[in-house]
């Protein structure tokens, strides 16, 4: 494993991409309601990606054909936005990536379409509330284990799952870099945390079985069961003070 440990100025370059990301996100967030088909909301952040010059990095990575992945319900990760439209009652997982002067920035977040039920409500929030916790253990000297650990932790304390196949990851002047950076761990386990990693901190969650399966256009991630997920992702730099949250809507530091 060989991480990449960035410059304060490379960090600023990232946040500049993490700053527009967190715009884009806002945008279609707002834009999120029934009717609406993903294929719009995909078109949304393109626009807006490439008017401010900068450049979608999902699209074409690995073949997958747009700038958005959406995933409904049970779908995970990596759904492809196409004509369906949103119905009252979904919940929606978005997760965009761009490139600014070379430098990545990811983020994911998931919102319900008009009135949800509850128990969709709070497997989001529970899954929110990962992240942050997540967040707050990004700090020189604590382990990766610690980073896993505290999510892990308030997922199962909500009594849903970790899915552990999908992991979070380095990012910098490429959208996956070293370290892995797992959902669950062990405290204390693992290497630590140096000033200057810059990590996708992403936790999928399902209120179900961790098992997941590929639907047949091979991209879209589902919940074997068919149980409702979420996904949470920021782009969180490693300071020598607070975490700092690169694609956080607003400037906003990571408490903890
Ligand atoms: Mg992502
Ligand atoms: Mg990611």
């Amino acid at each position: 494993m060989a991480v990449v440990a960035k410059t304060p100025e490379q960090i600023e370059m990232m946040a500049r991409a993490g700053a527009l990301l967190a715009e884009v996100l806002d945008e279609v967030e707002a834009s999120v309601a029934p009717g609406v088909t993903l294929k719009e909301l995909d078109r949304l952040a393109e626009g807006i990606i490439r008017d401010r010059g900068a450049t979608p990095s999902f699209f074409g990575y690995h073949g997958f054909p747009a700038t958005l992945c959406t995933s409904l319900n049970d779908a995970v990760v990596h759904g492809i936005p196409g004509a369906q439209q949103l119905r009252p009652g979904d919940i929606l997982s978005f997760d965009c990536g761009l490139i600014v002067d070379g430098w990545h920035a990811d983020s994911a977040r998931t919102v319900g379409v008009g009135e949800i039920d509850p128990g969709a409500q709070a497997l989001m929030s529970a899954t929110a509330e990962a992240l942050e916790a997540g967040i707050a253990r990004c700090r020189p000297g604590n382990h990766l284990g610690d980073v896993g650990a505290a999510i892990q932790k308030v997922v199962e304390a909500a009594g849903y799952s970790i899915i552990p196949v999908l992991v979070g990851h380095g990012i910098g002047r490429s959208m996956h870099e070293d370290p892995q950076v797992a959902n669950q761990g062990v405290p204390g386990d693992g290497p630590q945390l140096q000033e200057g990693w810059v990590l996708a901190i992403e936790p999928m969650v399902t209120a179900g079985d961790p098992g997941v399966k590929l639907r047949p256009d091979r991209w879209t991630l589902v919940t074997a069961d068919g149980s409702l997920s979420a996904h949470f992702e920021h782009t969180v730099a490693v300071t020598g003070h607070e975490p700092r949250v690169l694609t956080a809507s607003g400037a906003r530091i990571a408490k903890g």
